[in-house]
């Protein structure tokens, strides 16, 4: 097998197993089952397991089903944990029946596998707190490394997302779209201006190629060179990319309403207990139990009290979190319009913004700490569950127009 592409924490990542403050065996709604591993559970005949893949094990009977990854389902028991999660906080799966024996989903967790034309890459998703600290606390910006494949987790054909869905694709044409990546990930590092200003210029760039590529003209991939470096030659101008920036209007009172009908919205039941403390200290922060008005002045005093102290030297974390969130997805080569992909990447960003204002005024500060829950738990419910942001990106789709700037108040933090 070829070598794999990985970020430069990937090689860094190890489980902490029973010592993990937010073990991945809780916290789900459901657990992909691959049909290799299905048919194993279902004809096993080890006296403590059987009866409780009988109990836990079902056919995925979804429209999204498919006959390889995700065939079967193993439901978690009513507080959101595995049925075979021990006492000892280890895996009865694995225990008994060794690490062979587990699912993709849990063998694999919490990597991802991707495909882009011919090359495989690997990251982490930020769900998992060894991962998340690793990913979001480098203040280096992420680079890109070459590895060799790991046989226990790149042998078996698994892939998380790919580009494109059916073949390696044409290579010229797949390696412009490399350089289009390159130049995301270009941007969303771009030091010189803010992480606000670099997400305005990511959603003109995206609005730029959606026009060339989806001209009635266009033919290959080669016709988007000229926009790319239009948008590199931009990075020389720092200046003007903030002075763009200002010109956006904000509509803070919005965006507060946004993180606070999320809060209010979300499965408190079936929800772990530590997004739960999470999501109950940033509402009370916030204050959400008061009139419109007191929420909004106070936002101000905690921002500028306790948010920016902590933020002004670490915007890295909102860097890294951005550049993960592209790469764990093939962004912008997964499902969705271009428009519909940024949408989602800059209402999470801007969530994710309002939630820790809040928690760092119930805090009176933030730490490293707090804020790697907030983004893990965060992730947790969004990034594997598609419901969960859905009703808000379909009230903001519903409410704006059909253009990136229409979506841009979203990046001001302040008034
Ligand atoms: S969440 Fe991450 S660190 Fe915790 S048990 Fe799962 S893989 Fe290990």
């Amino acid at each position: 097998m070829k070598t794999i592409t990985v970020p430069d924490y990937y090689p860094k990542f190890q489980c902490s197993g029973p010592q993990c403050e937010d073990t991945c065996c809780n916290g789900w709604w459901n657990i992909d089952v691959d049909l290799e591993t299905y048919q194993l559970y279902q004809n096993s005949k080890d006296e403590a397991l059987a009866p409780l893949f009988q109990n836990a094990l079902s056919k995925n009977r979804s429209s999204n089903a498919n006959n390889n990854f995700n065939f079967g389902l193993l439901k978690m028991r009513a507080d959101g944990s595995c049925h075979f999660l021990q006492q000892d906080k280890l895996c009865a799966i694995h225990h008994r029946l060794g690490a062979t024996a587990l699912s993709d989903t849990c063998r694999l967790y919490p990597r991802y596998l991707n495909q882009f034309g011919s090359l495989r890459e690997n990251s982490l998703g930020i769900s998992c707190p060894e991962a998340a600290r690793l990913i979001l606390l480098n203040s280096e910006p992420m680079q890109f490394i070459e590895i060799e494949p790991e046989s226990a987790i790149d042998e078996k054909p698994f892939t998380s997302y790919r580009f494109p869905l059916h073949s390696e694709g044409d290579a010229e044409q797949v390696s412009i779209l490399t350089d289009f990546r390159a130049v995301i990930v270009a941007i969303l590092q771009f030091r010189e201006v803010s992480i606000g200003a670099r997400l305005m210029l990511l959603g003109f760039l995206l609005e730029d190629v959606n026009k060339i590529t989806s001209s009635e003209k266009f033919s290959h991939a080669i016709e988007i060179l000229p926009a790319l470096q239009d948008f590199v030659g931009m990075l020389s101008y720092p200046d003007q990319l903030e002075d763009q920036f200002a010109q956006i209007e904000a509509s803070i009172p919005r965006k507060i309403e946004m993180a606070t009908s999320l809060i209010a919205d979300s499965p408190i039941d079936s929800t772990s207990p530590r997004f739960k403390s999470t999501l109950q200290t940033a509402a009370a922060g916030i204050g959400t139990t008061q009139s419109s008005e007191q929420i909004l002045s106070q936002y101000a005093e905690n921002h500028a009290a306790y948010y920016q102290p902590f933020f002004q030297n670490k915007e890295y974390i909102f860097e890294n979190y951005l550049v993960n969130q592209v790469i764990t997805r093939l962004f912008p080569f997964t499902r969705g319009s271009y428009l519909e992909l940024y949408r989602e990447l800059v209402c999470s960003h801007s969530v994710i913004q309002v939630l820790l204002v809040g928690i760092a005024a119930k805090n009176k500060g933030l730490d490293d700490e707090l804020v790697i829950q907030l983004f893990q738990t965060f992730a947790r419910n969004s990034n594997h569950n598609k419901k969960y942001l859905g009703k808000l990106l379909d009230s903001l789709h519903a409410q704006e127009g059909d253009s990136f700037v229409d979506v841009m108040w979203l990046l001001k933090e302040q008034q």
